[in-house]
Formats: structure tokens, sequence, C-alpha cells
């Protein structure tokens, strides 16, 4: 539990006050749903405050087209190199652990940059990087691209599963089905991206949005920025992270962004393709593209027999609500990506969920 201080009692205070009316606030972000549990801030809202997890971990909205890809790569004799919790998410047909169980090569990088020092290790062997994650990683993929050019890297390409963040919270806000009052934004893109990506969600949508940090204290105040916007019938973006996050963003990064990926449309696991939702390589990189070097096309996968993740991934359930929640689907043996990540809201709930908030 996070500690009562006399300013967190009185948010908490304020929150009680605010709250007058059944409201639903999507935190977007898998660390805020880690966080919302560890500090154990359900139990401090009103009862008419609902949070609901949003698509906010990349290793849960990677789907199964994009993993099939992944591994016809490794079946045609490329090192794959991705990020650990990649290889437990599963497709149809398996997953990246069960063909490096089989032998294959798949590599385990920290660090997209640890891509170029395989590559160079492995001369003549195709070496691609299993890129994801949202504007948070997709810089340090573009400086991968980048390097792989000043070094003469011919080896190397990436596979883009990289995902765009407003895209996908612009469908999420349309959806009068999942009756979202407010978001909680994710600070660490917002580091990256800045204020304005996300104005259409208040301008727009009408919907309260907050840029919020990760402890207790953060969430707790940006919830409370959009309960105050409701009690006064405002919306507008508000951040309570200028620490972290300025107006403009990082331009470094994002001029790097500009520079190396085209928007396009992408496949999110269980929501469906979303326009411009992708970063693919910008032609100026496409000898870089594993898609191109190897003729590679990624459709929309099927769903996995019984998972509901897309259903969790927008909010329309909770994990609890899936028959295989703790049942078949467990970390140890996910059945779907939300219970792969410690950030997946599967795993969130795995972990802490004792079925009382
Ligand atoms: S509990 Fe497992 S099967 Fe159910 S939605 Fe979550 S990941 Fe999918």
């Amino acid at each position: 539990m996070i500690p009562l201080r006399s300013d967190i009692s009185l948010i908490v205070d304020g929150l009680h006050r605010l709250n007058t009316r059944p409201l639903s606030v999507m935190e977007v972000c898998g660390t805020h749903t880690v966080s919302i549990f560890r500090s154990g801030i359900r139990s401090l809202l009103p009862p008419d405050l609902r949070l609901v997890s949003g698509p906010g971990c990349p290793v849960c909205v990677t789907d199964q087209g994009e993993i099939d890809a992944a591994l016809s790569l490794v079946e045609r004799g490329a090192i794959v190199a991705t990020y650990g919790d990649m290889l437990k998410v599963p497709c149809d047909r398996g997953s990246l652990a069960s063909k490096r169980s089989e032998g294959y090569d798949v590599a385990i990088v920290t660090s997209a940059m640890d891509v170029a020092a395989l590559a160079e290790k492995h001369p003549d062997r195709e070496v691609v990087f299993l890129a994801v994650g949202f504007e948070t990683t997709s810089p340090a993929t573009a400086a991968l691209v980048k390097e792989a050019e000043q070094r003469g890297l011919s080896n190397l390409s990436v596979l883009s599963l990289h995902k765009r963040t407003p895209p996908v919270l612009a469908v999420l806000a349309g959806d009068p089905g999942l009756k979202i009052s407010g978001f909680l934004l994710p600070g660490h893109v917002c580091v990256i991206l800045g204020h304005e990506p996300f104005s259409f969600l208040p301008r727009d949508c009408g919907l309260p949005s907050v840029i919020a940090g990760f402890e207790g204290e953060q969430i707790l105040l940006g919830l409370a920025e959009i309960l105050r916007q409701y009690s006064r019938g405002e919306s507008s973006l508000a951040s309570v992270y200028g620490r972290a996050v300025r107006p403009e963003g990082n331009e470094k990064a994002r001029t790097l962004l500009d520079e190396v990926f085209v928007s396009r449309s992408a496949p999110w696991r269980g929501i469906g393709v979303i326009p411009d939702s992708g970063y693919a390589l910008a032609e100026r990189y496409g000898v870089f593209d594993a898609e191109r070097r190897f003729s590679l096309t990624i459709e929309p996968g099927k769903s996995l027999p019984g998972c509901r993740c897309g259903d969790v991934l927008t909010g329309k359930i909770t994990p609890p609500d899936c028959p295989l929640f703790r049942m078949a689907c467990t970390p140890l043996s996910p059945v779907g990506p939300c219970m792969v990540s410690s950030e997946g809201t599967c795993g969130a709930y795995f972990r802490f969920y004792k079925g009382d908030s």
C-alpha cells in the first residue's frame, strides 16, 4: 500500500468528493497497471470510479500473424534476435521459445544495439532484429538501423512490429461499447511524443486525458485531475508529470523516428488492423527491412482458442472473467500474450489480484 501521507490523504479525499457518478478511466500503460496493483490504489478509490487496463504492453498486442512471420524467419535459417519476453508469445503453431528448443537460432538481447554486435559476430548469417514496442523503444531501433548503415552491416535487417499509441487510443475512444470516461496517458511515451499527438482525445472525443508518471501519488493526482475536469464539465489534456515530459517531447528522438520510419497499418492482437498504427522502415532504409529482404507478408493471425486477450486489451473484461485465467493459462504456461509479460494485464492480475480489487 502507498503510505497515507497527508498530501495523499488530501488527494484521496478529493477523489471521493469529486466522484459523483460512475466513471471508467483507462490506464493505457502496462507499467501503470502494475503500479496500481503494487500501491493498492484500487482500495483507496471511490466505489463509482472504475479503472480499466488498456493495450499498453507491447508483448500483449503483438499479433499472432507477426509471431508467425518471425517463426518463418528462423525456419529459413536467420538468427532472430529479440527481447526476452517475446520468446514465450504464442501463435497457433508455437513460439520463438519452442523453435529455440527445436534447435533454431533465437537470440535474446537487452538493447537494440546488441544486434549490431551479433551481426558482426556472424558475418555469414542473416541476423534479424524482431523489433517490438511503442514510441519508447522505436527510437532505439531507428538508431540501430542508422548504425547498421554506418558500419556496413549488410547481413542485418529489422522486422519492425513497432506500434504507435495515438491511433489505437483513437479506436478505443471512438468505441461506444467501451464507455471510457477518460485516459491516464503513458508518461514514457509522452516523454518522446510530447502533448500534441494526444490532444485529439479531449478536443475531438471530449475525454479528459492526463499524462502521469508511475508512482502511486502520480496516478492518484492524474485521476484527481480527470475527476476535476468531469466535475466542471471540461475536457482538456493535462500533465502531472512535468518533471519528465516536455510539451514538445524529445525532438531528437522524434526526428530520428521521422527519418527512419513511415507509419503504416498494423495488426493489434485481438483488436484488428488499425490504419497508421505501426512503423515500417522508410524507403531510404529499405535495404534493412526484413519484410523486403525475405519477401515476407504479415497476415493478421487467427485467435487462439479460448483466449480473450482482445477483450482484456480493450477493457471489455478483466482477466478473471476469462475462463482460462489461472486454470489453463499461467505465466509458466501462457495461452495468450497478456499472460507473458510482467506488464501484461493478465500477468499483473495473476501476481496481484486476490479477488478483492
Ligand atoms: S488469462 Fe490467458 S487466455 Fe485468458 S485472456 Fe489472459 S492471456 Fe488470454
